[in-house]
């Protein structure tokens, strides 16, 4: 079993007390690892060895080109241990390996991007009066807490890592408690490529204790968080303290609307993609399916179809199409959910449980579920479930179909399929959301921005907003024409 400690200052560390979390394989129930359960005191030796490294340490002073070289490394280590990576994701999250080995590509990408990236130019001048050289630096902000979630322990993780570190700051860096052991590797590739003392500090341990010191700490500048919106919300609550600057990535229900002259078979593959990827367990997921009323019939008939053949099992099963839930309480929170819709009134299309018998019964399976015949109001239709749960909505024309899609407390992501470019374009603009995608779902890249509007989120990842997000911006005047200024009379 895989004992998992944390990492401080440059070293590998018990926790300050004996407590030790059993981290849970969510397809089969059994203990992967334990993992140090860390304590306020441990968040605090953390921020203390981030706070000196910022001060004292090299990696906020070192070139950019010499913290490149650093990030790159990293990315050549994610690689060289791909296969391992992958099999450990899948094992601590659930998700198929298909998924899981995007997951580490993509963050060994995201390493070599923040690498390119901080060598590019970033500074501006400006022409301004007065015999005066104004420009503008960046430069890194201090010790930045991040806190993330469990559906991608390790990429969530490398999102903010990469650009955090780029920019020169020192961080204290906490996985869920469900899903430490991903970045526990990554912390022993740091190690290994002898990353300076304090620069990056992992601590483990659960929001209510560790999370929420990092969030309250007066020593640390900056907070970014992805997580629940009501996670975000006390985050917010806590770093008023110091005013630090804050990055919320957050909760979504995002539209994905399909028009009765889109192609048909790729908007219901893609439907069926948006929602039960991850097994619905994606910020971005395509939660509301808003279909034109013309061809509702013929496009749930299809969605049920499909989605009644997907795979469900095992993560580390070849044929897995769908993997469990992340944790029983998670299972528990979604089944919750299905029952709710039920009682609202909508109409259950396809799965709508657990699913048990076999291999099945120690793991948390939930069969992919659609209701049909909902209403706005309904709470499945507004709220996050995190699941493998879809909504059916319906619409009569482009003017309901965006109604309907910004009638949401949320505003990640959304979608429209269509085969008409101008009706796309008109209906993407006009939806609320930061993340959006015509005619595809999912796709994201390291270098666009990842942005939640309304209350999915505050500021940024990825992309050079990603990046800017971790720096501060100081303007320096520079006066080329020394003399007296003469503002008061020199008597
Ligand atoms: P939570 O908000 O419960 O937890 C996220 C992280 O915050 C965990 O590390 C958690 O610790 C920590 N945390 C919990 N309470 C506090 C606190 N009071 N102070 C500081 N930290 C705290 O989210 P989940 O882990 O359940 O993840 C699911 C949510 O994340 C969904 O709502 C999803 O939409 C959102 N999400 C958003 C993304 C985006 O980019 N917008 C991407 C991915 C997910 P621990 O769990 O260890 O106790």
């Amino acid at each position: 079993m895989l004992q998992l400690s944390m990492y401080i200052n440059g070293a590998w560390q018990a926790n300050n007390s004996v407590a030790k979390r059993q981290i849970i394989n969510p397809a089969n129930g059994t203990v992967i690892a334990e993992a140090a359960e860390g304590t306020e005191l441990d968040a605090e030796q953390a921020i203390q060895a981030a706070k000196q490294a910022f001060e004292q340490g090299p990696w906020p002073r070192m070139s950019a080109e010499e913290r490149a070289g650093y990030l790159l490394k990293i990315a050549e280590r994610i690689e060289a241990h791909h296969e391992e990576l992958t099999r450990l994701e899948t094992m601590d999250n659930g998700k198929p390996l298909r998924e899981a080995g995007y997951d580490v590509s993509d963050a060994a990408a995201c390493f070599r991007y923040y690498a390119g990236l901080i060598l590019a130019p970033h500074g501006e001048t400006y022409p301004v009066p007065d015999q005066m050289q104004a420009m503008v630096v960046r430069e890194p902000i201090g010790v930045c807490g991040l806190i993330v979630p469990w559906n991608y322990p390790l990429l969530m993780s490398v999102w903010k890592i990469a650009p955090a570190l780029a920019a020169g700051n020192t961080i204290v860096y906490k996985p869920s408690e469900l899903t430490p052991v991903t970045a526990t590797k990554l912390f022993e590739f740091f190690d290994q490529i002898k990353l300076p003392k304090g620069a990056a500090n992992m601590v483990l341990g659960a929001g209510e204790t560790v999370g929420h010191a990092i969030a309250a700490s007066d020593d640390v500048a900056m907070v970014s968080f992805t997580g629940g919106t009501a996670t975000g919300r006390k985050i917010m609550q806590d770093a008023s303290g110091n005013m630090k600057k804050i990055s919320l990535e957050l909760g979504g229900k995002s539209p994905n609307i399909i028009f009765a002259d889109a192609d048909f078979e790729a908007a219901v593959d893609y439907a069926l993609f948006g929602i039960y990827a991850g097994a619905g367990q994606i910020c971005s997921a395509g939660s509301r399916i808003l279909v034109e009323e013309s061809i509702k019939e013929r496009f749930i008939t299809r969605f049920v179809e499909r989605a009644n053949q997907i795979v469900v099992g095992a993560g580390d099963n070849p044929i897995t199409e769908m993997g469990p839930l992340v944790s029983q309480q998670q299972m528990d929170k979604v089944l919750h959910y299905i029952a709710l819709g039920q009682k609202e009134g909508a109409k259950l299309v396809c799965g709508g449980c657990r699913l048990t018998g076999g291999a099945y019964d120690n793991g948390f399976f939930v069969a992919p579920t659609a209701f049909a015949e909902t209403t706005p109001e309904m709470r499945i239709v507004q709220e996050e479930i995190f699941g493998p749960v879809a909504v059916f909505q319906t619409f009569r024309d482009e003017a309901e179909a965006i109604q309907l899609a910004n009638d949401t407390k949320y505003g990640l992501a959304g979608a429209v399929f269509t085969n008409n470019a101008a009706k796309a374009m008109r209906v993407i603009k006009k939806i609320r959301a930061g993340i959006t995608w015509i005619n595809t779902y999912h796709g994201t890249y390291n270098e666009a921005p990842w942005h939640g509007y309304k209350q999915s989120g505050i500021g940024s990842s990825l992309g050079t907003y990603g990046l800017d997000e971790f720096m501060e911006v100081k303007q320096i005047n520079f006066n080329l024409d020394v003399a007296p200024i003469g503002w008061f009379a020199n008597r």
